[in-house]
């Protein structure tokens, strides 16, 4: 893994003003070229977001940890019953909590099912569903496919 920058971001606006890039866009960028290096990205958990920078397919400059905002965090209902789960949660957090194992049973089990459980306290939902796709040549670095801006899809 290549060296890099860490910011904490102090408020979702901060964050969203400093990154340059979604991690899609990056993965576009063949990683050797100068503007794959100058890319600035979130980071909730870090889950999915270090194992692509462990296998070399995105070398951000810097990652914006958002992990500690308190307005991303947290399962909460409005007085006209709706739901609000800040991107934050964690998946641990979604299977364990009452009101949604009683009201979304399908999504509660859904995680807890899923991973294991030390990935499920660190993995939130916000970054489970901006992970790149689990495809074995999208995660290869020797495959420059079509979802990193190759002309080809191998599977
Ligand atoms: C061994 C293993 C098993 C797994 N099993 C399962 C499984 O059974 N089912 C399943 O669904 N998943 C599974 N996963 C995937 C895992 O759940 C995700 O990697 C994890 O949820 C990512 O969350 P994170 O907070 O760590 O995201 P990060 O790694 O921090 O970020 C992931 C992506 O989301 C973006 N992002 C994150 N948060 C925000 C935000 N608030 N705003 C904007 N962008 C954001 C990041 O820029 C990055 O592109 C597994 C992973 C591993 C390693």
């Amino acid at each position: 893994m290549e060296a890099f920058q860490w910011q904490q971001a102090r408020s979702p606006a901060e964050a969203a003003a400093l990154v340059t890039q979604t991690t899609a866009e990056a993965m576009l960028t063949l990683q050797d070229t100068p503007i794959a290096q100058q890319a600035i990205l979130v980071k909730a958990g870090g889950v999915d977001m270090l194992d692509l920078m462990k296998e070399g397919l995105v070398n951000p400059l810097r990652l914006v940890d958002v992990s500690w905002l308190a307005e991303l965090q947290g399962i909460s209902r409005g007085s006209d019953g709706s739901l609000r789960i800040g991107a934050l949660t964690t998946l641990a957090q979604i299977a364990a909590d009452p009101g949604l194992r009683q009201s979304h049973a399908a999504l509660a089990q859904a995680a807890a099912m899923s991973a294991s459980p030390q990935i499920r306290n660190r993995a939130t939902l916000g970054g489970n569903l901006l992970q790149r796709p689990r495809c074995w040549y999208l995660r290869s670095a020797a495959h420059h496919c079509l979802r990193k801006g190759g002309g080809h899809c191998f599977a």
